[in-house]
């Protein structure tokens, strides 16, 4: 496994690379469901890049920027056992200079949902998702359902701006009592964590109703809420895979999607049926 640093050298080291090239950005703190993204972009093609970069422009002022969780060693020897051909470690110098360009999410779904409590966190995510796509020239990108509204913004990013790289979905890996795995998750107390578990549960009750054919949304969103009691709720919504509102759940295109707070945590988790 190369490690570079230098977007530039980058470039060039991937110049010569024959075949697909598989693509998956993180921010570090490597859990399992980074390790699936992997495993999937190691199946796909024939070259891997992961980077890891914390990035400081999707971080709003008085977020927990300073304090993410850091295991530098620890993510590199996850991506060196997990056989990838290149890490990407930049600094935040090598990716960001004075007076930047800048892209901005798009006014409805960019400020929706994560996007209404945390503006402009989605044009950071935009702008460097964009900068490493650039950088690496993947054939594919790998991303997670577990950030559905970032996974959604992407798609349409790179369709509207007609990039040519193939946006690939992963499924969210959970703990085995069903704690979507995040590395915020590293914040929760013992008492938090089991707090946490409202969230799964109610995503759980919410597919229960489906499967017995209770389908509007506003009864489905109550019993959701009732069940994340205790929770400072952020938001709990039942859209199409546009991430438009649905009266009624639609099997095949539908996401319910949660984010609450519990303690000082901001977490997120979502189904799709
Ligand atoms: P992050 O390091 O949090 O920016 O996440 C990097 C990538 O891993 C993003 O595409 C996330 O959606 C994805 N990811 C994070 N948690 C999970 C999970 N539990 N299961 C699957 N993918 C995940």
């Amino acid at each position: 496994m190369k490690i570079i640093s230098n977007p530039l050298e980058l470039k060039e080291y991937l110049h010569v690379v024959k075949g697909p090239v598989g693509f998956v950005p993180t921010m570090g703190a490597l859990h399992e469901g980074h390790i699936s993204l992997i495993k999937k972009a190691r199946e796909e093609n024939d070259f891997v890049v992961v980077s890891i970069f914390l990035n400081p422009t999707q971080f709003l002022k008085g977020e927990d920027l300073d304090s993410y969780p850091k295991k530098d060693d620890a993510d590199k020897k996850i991506c060196e056992m997990s056989g990838i051909d290149v890490l990407f470690f930049p600094q935040v110098d090598d990716v960001y200079c004075r007076d930047e360009v800048t892209l901005n999410a798009p006014n409805v779904r960019g400020f929706v949902l994560e996007g209404n409590s945390r503006p402009s966190h989605f044009n950071g995510v935009l702008t460097v998702v964009m900068k490493l796509l650039n950088i690496v020239s993947p054939t594919r990108a790998y991303f997670g359902k577990k950030d559905a509204q970032q996974l959604n913004l992407i798609s349409l990013m790179v369709k509207q701006l007609f990039m040519s790289v193939e946006i690939v979905p992963v499924d969210t890996i959970r703990d085995s009592d069903g704690l979507a795995l995040s590395s915020r998750n590293a914040y929760l107390s013992k008492a938090e964590r089991v707090e946490a578990l409202k969230i799964s549960s109610s995503l759980y009750r919410a597919g229960s109703l489906v499967s017995k054919n209770i389908l509007e949304t506003d009864e489905i969103k109550k019993e959701m809420r009732e069940t994340l009691d205790g929770l400072e709720i952020f938001y709990v919504e039942i859209l199409n895979r546009d991430f438009e509102q649905l009266l009624h759940v639609e099997l095949g295109n539908t996401v319910i999607l949660v984010e609450v707070k519990v303690g000082n945590t901001r977490l997120l988790d979502n189904i799709w049926l």
